[in-house]
């Protein structure tokens, strides 16, 4: 009988999904993925986990503690590094040891470390130590690895064509027309959990907004913004999120920007700020929603709407009106 393998559908899981599915089930594993989040699940959160915490970790808490009794192991990377020279929140290299000792009766956990920030090469150190779990044999982990990487690639190419994570993930087309476009900003997982963003991806796109959001923007073109900062970001999400806000303000190739930022996270706290600045200064609109415990469907959807009739007054309107006080009347005529 193949081991059961559960995958908390929280956090990375967003990003690496297809990466981390595909090698374990090509050495036999049988992944469980936690439901997705619900109103228990996020009381769960709360009650197993620091309240200092961002909500994020909060709802991945959620997600272990209900794969307690359905698999025989639980994967949970201790990530210091995702890339050379740059650094992953610090809360992702404590959370194996935060649910050990939050959440009672779990299953083992696999904890393998990945560091790249000074070599590369300990990726597949990595990969080995996790395969380990289900086969002594290194020629069939590197050739797991090897699948899971070209699937990984594949994600990304079609994140890089407009798709949205979850519609990938769920098979679905992604509607790719809309009369504004919409830049939707945040940690993937902040994007991507419809419970914890109050739908706010699917209001968007009942309002026939297209969205565009970082991962639909090549590594080379967020590096490449991401060095116009007077300073290296060193935070791997810090540059994901620059390099995308300048991306958005030298292309303006969108309407406005929504970030979705999470209450009681560091990284978020500069960075929305920063990405404000620039985004305002070239004159982009920008809307920030604190994601927490407490948000409520009613308040974000009023704010979604003030801020999209915001958007279609100015594109319809203000060469009209001028918001100076100095009538411009620029391509229409003058009742
Ligand atoms: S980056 Fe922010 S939201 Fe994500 S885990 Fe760290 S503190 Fe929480």
């Amino acid at each position: 009988m193949s081991i059961k393998l559960g995958l908390p559908r929280a956090l990375l899981y967003y990003e690496y999904m297809p990466l981390w599915k595909t090698f374990f089930e090509s050495l036999g594993a049988q992944i469980v993925v936690s439901q997705k989040t619900n109103k228990s699940m996020f009381d769960q959160g709360a009650k197993y986990c620091v309240n200092e915490a961002c909500l994020p970790l909060k709802i991945f808490h959620a997600h272990a503690a209900s794969l307690r009794e359905k698999a025989d192991f639980i994967f949970i990377p201790r990530l210091r590094s995702i890339k050379r020279y740059e650094y992953i929140c610090p809360k992702f290299t404590g959370l194996p040891d935060m649910i050990r000792s939050s959440i009672p009766d779990l299953p083992p956990i696999i904890d393998t470390e990945i560091n790249l920030h000074k070599d590369k090469s300990k990726l597949m150190d990595a990969f080995f130590e996790a395969g380990s779990f289900f086969t002594a044999d290194r020629g069939e982990i590197k050739s797991a690895y090897q699948k899971a990487v070209a699937e990984h690639k594949r994600y990304l190419a079609q994140m890089q064509k407009g798709s949205l994570v979850n519609d990938i993930l769920e098979r679905k087309e992604t509607p790719q027309n809309g009369d504004l476009k919409i830049g939707v900003m945040g940690h993937m997982y902040n994007l991507y959990d419809e419970y914890a963003n109050i739908s706010v991806m699917k209001k968007l796109l009942q309002e026939k907004v297209k969205i565009t959001t970082p991962e639909m923007i090549s590594q080379e073109i967020i590096d490449k913004k991401a060095e116009q900062m007077p300073k290296k970001l060193f935070w791997s999400f810090a540059r994901k999120l620059m390099g995308a806000a300048i991306y958005f303000t030298e292309k303006k190739n969108v309407d406005g920007v929504i970030y979705l930022m999470s209450f009681g996270c560091g990284i978020d706290s500069f960075i929305a700020e920063l990405c404000e600045r620039r985004l305002r200064k070239s004159g982009i609109p920008f809307c920030l929603l604190v994601l927490d415990e407490h948000s409520g469907q009613a308040g974000v959807n009023t704010r979604i709407e003030a801020f999209l009739d915001m958007l279609r007054w100015r594109r319809d309107d203000e060469s009209y009106f001028s918001p100076y006080g100095k009538y411009l009347c620029l391509g229409k005529d003058p009742v």
